[in-house]
């Protein structure tokens, strides 16, 4: 009993040491254990984070310094995506605009270096390839409402055109006119090489059975075509401002709204853009 109580007794002595090592030992093992965790699994966070906070520092102080290459190049990125959209819808938008709306009479030649992409229909004209699929359409609903329009003219070269002047002239002079009286009356009829808006592949002029305002093929082409871009490019009593004659057979491609704006107004091309504008 004795010796249980001495052994009791030291045990009870050895206890509270033991546990007082155990617990500073598990302390240890603990703060060991947080420490060794800590330093551990926070690593990857600290080391995702700490790029970051440090790229940023590095960015941001080095943005007085590293601004240069850090920013621009956003920013030349950010620039270059609006200057390139705001380019584009500035420019192209306008230039989408502008091949349908490009003014071509006697004040105004065709720009210099002018080229066209052109497609070849089944009949052997050719005409400016965007206008194709609307100006297909416009004849396959024209044969769906009986009406059947044949091209005339369609694209033409500077040299086409000549011929054609050339034509004129000779035929006048043939007739007894003098040379100069023969030019003249030739140039009331075909336009002067480069000024001829069958150069830019968007005219046509319709051949009809007679030669009458009531000719249905006409009236069907001058009471539709707008709803294929196309607008009667000569009207009656624009001549003035034209400078053509009233031509019932020829018709020019602007683009729907534009065609739909002009046969509204009853304004030709002239005034129409000349509105535009101001
Ligand atoms: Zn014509």
């Amino acid at each position: 009993m004795n010796q249980y109580h001495y052994h009791n007794s030291k045990k009870k002595r050895k206890d509270p040491l033991g546990i007082v090592l155990a617990l500073l030992l598990l302390a240890v093992a603990i703060l060991l254990i947080v420490y060794f965790v800590r330093s551990k699994s926070p690593a990857s966070p600290e080391t995702g984070d700490q790029p970051a906070l440090s790229q940023q520092t590095t960015t941001d102080p080095q943005a007085s310094s590293s601004e240069t290459p850090s920013r621009p190049l956003p920013s030349t990125e950010v620039q270059t995506t609006p200057v390139t959209t705001a380019a584009p819808t500035t420019g192209p938008a306008t230039d989408e605009n502008a091949w349908k709306l490009l003014l071509v009479n006697a004040d105004h030649p065709l720009p210099e270096g002018f080229t066209v992409e052109l497609k070849a229909l089944r009949n052997g004209h050719h005409v400016d390839e965007r206008i194709y699929p609307e100006l297909q359409q416009m004849f396959d609903d024209a044969r769906s409402a009986g009406i059947y329009p044949l091209i005339n003219e369609s694209f033409r070269t500077a040299e086409r055109q000549q011929q054609i002047l050339d034509k004129y002239i000779a035929k006048y002079e043939a007739a007894g006119m003098s040379h100069d009286d023969a030019v003249t009356k030739a140039l009331t009829i075909v336009a002067v090489p480069g000024t001829s808006e069958h150069q830019l592949g968007l005219a046509l002029d319709i051949i009809a059975e007679y030669d009458s305002d009531n000719n249905p093929t006409w009236n069907w082409l001058q009471q539709n075509c707008w709803r294929y871009g196309f607008i009667l490019r000569y009207p009656k009593g624009k001549e003035e401002i034209t400078g053509i004659d009233y031509e019932p057979w020829h018709f020019r491609y602007v683009g729907v709204p534009t065609a739909e704006e002009i046969t509204e107004s009853g304004l030709c091309l002239e005034e129409y853009l000349e509105k535009l504008n101001h």
